[in-house]
């Protein structure tokens, strides 16, 4: 027995495509093969904040036991179907495979899998890997998805993870409004979150894509039980031709790391880090707030973009002073902007004293009083009363916001953002394996 690990990503263009609709091909025409699958088919999404990226961002990876026989026949089917399902002639749309023999993943791939979750890679580091572990690949165009590709073979998903079933549509619906009977998702989302996440974001409808690509919808959630469930919940008012479970790193904040100093920060890397707010916001043009945060090595931009919606409020509350821990990509400086962490939730830890000072009243007449020079004390100008000893009164004005993590409505995460539903949860890995799919 074998056991084969096959990585593939980058398939789809913006025109069409879908990498988790050719994933959910493949485990059709290996199911017929009668191939072992040792895990869910995994779906990684990759650092959010490359330049280079595919439209999700995401990667693929099987697991399978199968006889020695059939190595050979299992790897035609997959080059044949990633060969006639890819959108080759996007000029961004770079396919990359990998083929990993082996028991165990090596340690080299899962540290390559983190490093491409939070950071930037190359294509020649992919390439250098692949060839040290005896991993066989193959590559179209200028091979970028071979990163991806190796990227989700290393991605073990040991500790928290999610799932999502994906429902994908007949062919000649790809394209057309997608029908859904939405009272059936609130119906679902009253009735399984906050085990599943994402459904909703103030009523309006986010488990459905609005691309051109074949996904109908997706639920995410904690369990393969419960996305089985919630799915069984939602009424689709069009066929559906075939669904998968998928395992995820999706809503575990995956791509994120804390770095101790500001001045550690490099463009494109995803980034937690503590700072004091250092300037009032800023609105700039197209409703984006920034703010500044700075620590004992350097001062840093942090900007909530429009579509963030009532997130910017929050900024926009925040004052010189009050201590935060920002999470984000960060975007390098350009012509127009220095460089900037994209906040995707911030922890407000300490919030200073907002105070306004002002002159005391007069105690005979109760009109304010006015200063009587430096250090001379105040004088009341409508009775001529002076005070010498008299002191500015001091108001503390109370905050809008309070000592807590704040995030953007969920339409505006990332797929990797750990949603408030998920905060302080883990799912643990399970042996067994539940109901993963269904194909026509
Ligand atoms: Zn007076």
């Amino acid at each position: 027995m074998t056991i084969l690990h096959i990585g593939f990503d980058d398939t789809d263009s913006p025109s069409g495509g879908c990498t988790t609709y050719l994933c959910a091909k493949l485990v059709e025409l290996l199911s017929l093969l009668n191939v072992d699958f040792i895990d869910y088919p995994l779906l990684i999404r990759l650092n959010p904040n490359v330049p280079f990226r595919t439209r999700g961002n995401a990667a693929l990876c099987l697991r399978i036991k199968i006889d020695n026989d059939l190595e050979n026949k299992v790897k035609q089917i997959v080059l044949n179907e990633i060969k006639r399902g890819a959108e080759l002639a996007f000029k961004n749309t770079n396919p990359g495979i990998v083929f990993y023999k082996g028991k165990t993943v090596p340690d080299i791939i899962t540290k390559f899998s983190k490093k491409t979750i939070q950071d930037i890679v190359m294509i020649d580091k992919a390439l250098k890997i692949a060839k040290n572990v005896g991993a066989e690949i193959f590559t179209f165009k200028n091979a970028r998805g071979i990163i991806g590709a190796l990227a989700a073979i290393g991605t073990l998903l040991d500790n928290d993870h999610t799932y999502e079933l994906i429902t994908y549509r007949t062919p000649e619906n790809c394209g057309k409004p997608r029908k859904l009977d939405i009272k059936s998702v609130r119906n679902m989302d009253s009735n399984t979150s906050p085990n599943t996440f994402c459904n909703l974001d103030d009523g309006r409808i986010l488990i459905t894509p609005h691309g051109p690509d074949p996904i109908l919808y997706g639920v995410r959630g904690n369990s393969a039980e419960i996305v089985y469930a919630a799915n069984s919940m939602v009424k689709s008012l069009e066929p559906i031709e075939r669904w998968v479970i998928y395992r995820t790193n999706q809503g575990t904040d995956a791509h994120l790391r804390f770095f101790p100093s500001i001045s550690q920060v490099r463009p494109y890397s995803c980034v937690i880090i503590n700072g004091i707010v250092s300037s009032k916001h800023k609105t700039i043009s197209g409703g984006h707030v920034i703010i500044q945060i700075k620590d004992h090595t350097g001062v840093i931009d942090c900007a909530a973009y429009e579509p963030t919606g009532e997130f910017r409020e929050i900024i926009k509350n925040l004052i010189p002073g009050d201590l935060v821990r920002v999470y984000g990509g960060v975007r390098p400086a350009s012509s127009y902007h220095p460089i900037t962490i994209n906040l995707e939730k911030i922890e407000i830890l300490k919030l200073a004293t907002l105070e306004v000072k002002f002159n005391p009243k007069c105690p005979q007449c109760g009109k304010s009083m006015t200063s009587a020079g430096k250090n001379k004390g105040f004088k009341c100008k409508k009775c001529g009363l002076k005070l010498k000893e008299a002191e500015k009164t001091t108001l503390k004005i109370s905050r809008n916001i309070t000592e807590k993590l704040y995030l953007p409505p969920p339409r505006a995460h990332r797929h990797l953002t750990r949603p408030l539903e998920r905060i302080n949860k883990a799912t643990k890995k399970s042996e067994t394996m539940f109901t993963p799919w269904h194909y026509p």
